[in-house]
């Protein structure tokens, strides 16, 4: 693998950048592999390249329906933060942030994390006392977060609404500076990249139609470009989790919702940190072309058409003009949809299965696009050793019948 530096540049200048190699290579599917990854989005590139990295596992293939990152991973509003209420999301989000810290260089790809803070207004008394209590249970565990008052978020963020007689005033923000955004589709390509460099084959166009058993123990996929073997299947699709486990010939406690975001025009900078709003039901960054990256709740129905409805749209862009009156007369440019997997306890699904070798990760809903480095170094742990890895176990598939739940929904459950 070519390293990227500014001795490549230079090299590579001298013949007009005409022979950057390829990121990754595109080979033919072998007929068996120690694991196969099902679904190419970051979550599973992220597992695959742990996998090698960590483990040591390299004989390994990602097989992609479509593209990579054509799912969930390029499709999302990039917020990432970690300030998650109870102590296993906590321990999840932030070992997560931290990968994110270090990510770029891991990778040798810049992934352009912008740590520029992350505001989650509170509107109500119900949603101060949330807002206070969270930022207190993050200080707990060691989660750079802590609560604002309204002159400190004016301060912030000045160009938001904070005038008393709006429906929903500003009533104070949790705050956390570590939290930002990072580039959607460069997380694809890096981990890609990185995998494929120590021997990950990463197969796109390459849809899994079936999950081969023999018993209760896994024996591969069929897919549309034939049957691969497999002694293990760790499967990350996201919106297609229950059609996968269906499959396999089980049930996941998965719904899956269209969830949308839309972009504005590009505008000089305005805004220099993420606002989030649960309550009012809107997102918003601004990305580094100038656009506004506005983001809202999910389509209450059941869909897998990547693609939401009008009035949500309509919902979003009139909460955004009462935060920000001055958005008022932007015009938007874009929107697009994907399709989240959303647990009833908001939290994701990681680990074992009833099929012995079948794992699954899933169930990240509006949120997991933050979690992309540390759901794939968990998840890759827990294939590797068939056991879940500490930071995972609380996120086993058993706690829909034990009852050990862990309720994200004021953190996780309409924001991202
Ligand atoms: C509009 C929107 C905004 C969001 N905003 C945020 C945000 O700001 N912050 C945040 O943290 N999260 C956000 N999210 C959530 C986040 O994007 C997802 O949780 C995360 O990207 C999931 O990653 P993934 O790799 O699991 O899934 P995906 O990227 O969806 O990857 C799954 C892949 O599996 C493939 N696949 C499916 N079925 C098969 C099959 N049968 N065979 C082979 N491949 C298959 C799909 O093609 C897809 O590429 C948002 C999501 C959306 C839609």
């Amino acid at each position: 693998m070519t390293r990227y530096s500014i001795w490549s540049l230079a090299r590579n200048a001298l013949t007009w950048h005409e022979n950057w190699p390829r990121y990754w290579r595109s080979p033919d599917p072998r007929p068996e592999y120690d694991v196969v990854v099902v679904g190419g989005g970051g979550h599973g590139l992220a597992t695959a390249y742990y996998l090698a990295k960590e483990h040591g596992i390299t004989n390994v293939a990602v097989v992609e329906k479509g593209w990579l990152g054509g799912g969930n991973t390029a499709r999302n509003t990039t917020i990432v933060r970690s300030n998650y209420l109870f102590d296993e999301s906590a321990a999840l989000y932030e070992l997560s942030l931290k990968l994110w810290e270090g990510l770029s260089r891991d990778l040798n790809l810049n992934v352009m994390l912008s740590q520029r803070g992350v505001l989650n207004l509170a509107h109500t008394l119900g949603d101060v006392r949330a807002g206070r209590r969270r930022a207190e249970a993050n200080r707990l565990n060691g989660i750079d977060s802590h609560w604002l008052e309204p002159d400190e978020v004016a301060k912030v963020c000045p160009i938001l609404n904070m005038s008393r007689s709006l429906r929903y005033p500003v009533l104070g923000s949790t705050w956390q500076p570590r939290g930002g955004v990072a580039r959607h589709d460069a997380v694809a390509w890096g981990y890609a990249r990185a995998a494929d460099a120590r021997g990950v084959d990463i197969i796109q166009n390459c849809e899994v139609t079936g999950i081969n058993r023999n018993g209760d123990r896994v024996t591969g996929v069929e897919t549309t470009r034939g049957t691969i073997r497999a002694k293990k299947v760790a499967v990350v699709t996201a919106g297609h989790s229950s059609v996968l486990a269906e499959m396999a010939g089980f049930r996941m406690p998965i719904s899956s919702h269209p969830l949308q975001a839309l972009v504005s025009e590009p505008i000089k900078p305005v805004l220099d940190c993420v606002v989030m709003s649960g309550a009012i039901h809107v997102y918003v960054s601004q990305s580094d072309k100038g656009e506004l990256v506005i983001g809202a709740g999910i389509d209450s129905y059941n869909s897998y058409a990547q693609r939401g409805s009008f009035h949500v749209i309509e919902g979003q862009t009139a909460a955004l003009v009462e935060l920000f009156p001055m958005f008022s007369r932007l015009k938007m440019m874009r929107s697009w949809g994907g399709i989240v997997d959303t647990c009833p306890d908001a939290s994701p699904i990681i680990g074992k299965t009833p099929v012995k070798g079948l794992y699954f990760n899933c169930g990240w809903g509006t949120g997991g696009f933050k979690a992309t480095p540390g759901s794939g170094y968990v998840f890759a742990a827990t294939v590797a050793n068939d056991e879940p890895h500490p930071v995972a176990a609380p996120f086993a598939l058993d706690r829909f019948t034990t009852g050990a739940l862990v309720d994200e929904h004021g953190a996780a459950g309409v924001a991202h």
